[in-house]
């Protein structure tokens, strides 16, 4: 009965046409593009699709009233489980607001909605000198609201940053149901940095509805070399010397034997069969400097045993290059029946070492692991190969994926380097913070979310929710105090 009556209460605001809730409907809803292995799979009740800011509100509102969960969508593609209604409820896919509501080339802002494509974005300025710098490779099909909510990085997030670097003010809708800007195109904003707090908090305590995203100039030149290494070590031994000259690529991607394998097989992108590594390397700016710095990374590359470097001669033969990496993922079901993509981060220098240890582990597994990552900022992403069906398997699978976290923490990195921590990550986080830190986290949040019912399960780890707060705090004091306790 209250479900019918939320129902009608929801088809007032979105329209028959916006909202979904028949089984077959929601099915698509259930996961992101985690395997559903690793991250699970759950229906929300309820799909809505509004198309204005005040219907988000709307929705929200009518949530707390029926005191019901809220889930933010945007395309789906996340990796680690953000967007799944763990606990059913409403899911508020924002993807038919995709509207660029103002471009000011002379300030250099877009104002658009969450759904928006993130490609559309610079499709529409490019011919007028400006993109939108952030680009994950699943950027034909990711929102610019799920990119501020992982704060998502990208191939050319070396050079210009990620996402946090792009965004310049947002609009939200709060769980009060409150609608507020944060941020602006004002030089500075002064107050707490609430834009800084939106971005990278996977839809927990507000949803974007709008973004004032920075536009960046298109660069005068662009060079996309490709190129071939024996192993693995030679490439990574090639990545630190191209940045130890002072270089700085717009992109320098990695992709091992295995990878390679996978793509060429998947889309004959022009990578070499018998190659140990493949750098993928983009250099733009001023044409003098990008030809000056093409040459010098040649000679970096040959001084590391490239094999050769081949430097793109023609869009077609540049966007053929890209296509095999940004792909890779998609070519990997040409090998396995799953894989889990781990996704961490270690300080640049340790990548030599850090890819050791995967090695070494999956070795120890006896699981096969392709490499393919953003070198050049040292965010690495192993994928386990694996056969959820075969037993034992997925149990093997998580050990492995565990230790390689382990090991970045210990080396100075991080357990996401981009992906997020949603719901595959969140009892990991207890590797980088002590229970005060977390305890500190779980206070932002309760201070937005009382009641927990935005985007539940995300992010902070099991027993740091609402209830558990002072019982965080107390084992924080526990600690100090040295008494220990599990
Ligand atoms: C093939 C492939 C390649 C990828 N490559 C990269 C890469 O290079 N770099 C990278 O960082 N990521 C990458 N990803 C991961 C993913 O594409 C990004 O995290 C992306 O930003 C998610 O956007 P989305 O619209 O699909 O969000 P969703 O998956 O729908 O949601 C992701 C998270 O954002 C929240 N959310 C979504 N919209 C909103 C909103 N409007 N307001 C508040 N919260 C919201 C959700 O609740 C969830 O927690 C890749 C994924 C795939 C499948």
């Amino acid at each position: 009965m209250a479900s019918q009556q939320l129902r009608e209460r929801l088809v007032s605001i979105v329209g028959p046409d916006g909202l979904l809730d028949d089984p077959y409907d929601l099915l698509v809803y259930e996961y992101d593009a985690s395997d559903e292995a690793i991250a699970g799979s759950h229906q929300p009740d309820f799909v809505v699709l509004p198309t204005t800011s005040e219907q988000v509100a709307e929705v929200v509102r009518i949530a707390r009233e029926f005191n019901v969960v809220v889930t933010p969508r945007g395309a789906g593609t996340g990796l680690a489980g953000g967007a799944i209604a763990s606990q059913g409820g409403i899911m508020v896919v924002l993807t038919r607001m995709t509207k660029i509501l103002e471009v000011n080339y002379l300030d250099r802002y877009a104002v658009v909605e969450p759904g928006l494509i993130n490609l559309d974005l610079s499709v529409k300025t490019s011919p007028d000198g400006y993109f939108f710098a952030p680009d994950p490779s699943s950027q034909k099909a990711c929102t610019i609201g799920g990119n501020v909510a992982n704060n998502s990085g990208g191939p050319h997030c070396l050079k210009y940053g990620v996402t946090s670097n792009h965004i310049l003010g947002l609009e939200v809708v709060l769980p009060s149901g409150e609608l507020i800007w944060v941020g602006g195109s004002a030089p500075e904003t002064p107050g707490y940095d609430l834009t800084g707090v939106m971005v990278g908090s996977e839809g927990t305590i507000g949803i974007v509805t709008k973004a004032m995203v920075r536009l960046t100039r298109n660069p005068e030149d662009i060079n996309v070399l490709m190129a071939p290494f024996p192993t693995i070590e030679s490439a990574s031994g090639a990545v630190s010397s191209i940045i130890a000259a002072g270089i700085l690529p717009a992109a320098l991607e990695m992709m091992d034997a295995l990878t390679i394998e996978a793509v060429e097989t998947a889309f004959n992108a022009g990578y070499p069969r018998d190659a140990g590594a493949v750098l993928l390397i983009e250099i733009d700016g001023l044409r003098e400097a990008v030809a000056e710095s093409t040459e010098e990374i040649v000679t970096i590359c040959k001084q590391h045993d490239a094999k050769e470097v081949r430097v793109a001669t023609s869009q077609a033969e540049r966007d053929l290059f890209w296509q095999g990496r940004k792909a890779a993922f998609g070519a990997m079901g040409r090998l396995t029946k799953n894989y889990y993509l781990q996704d961490t981060v270690v300080p640049r220098t340790k990548l030599p070492q850090t890819l050791k240890r995967v090695d070494e582990i999956s070795r120890d597994y006896d699981l096969k692991i392709a490499n393919v990552f953003h070198a050049g900022d040292g965010n690495l992403h192993p994928l386990i190969l694996f056969d959820r069906y075969k037993p034992g398997d997925l149990e093997k699978v998580l050990n492995a994926g565990t230790e390689m976290l382990h090991y970045c923490v210990d080396v100075g990195g991080a357990i996401s380097g981009e992906h997020g921590i949603g719901l595959e990550k969140k009892d990991h986080l207890t590797m980088m913070y002590s229970t005060d830190d977390l305890a500190a986290m779980a206070g932002l949040k309760q201070s937005f979310d009382p009641t927990q019912y935005f985007n539940p399960d995300k992010v902070l780890p099991s027993g740091s929710g609402c209830g558990e707060i002072d019982s965080l705090k107390e084992h924080a004091r526990w600690e100090k105090m040295g008494i220990h306790v599990v």
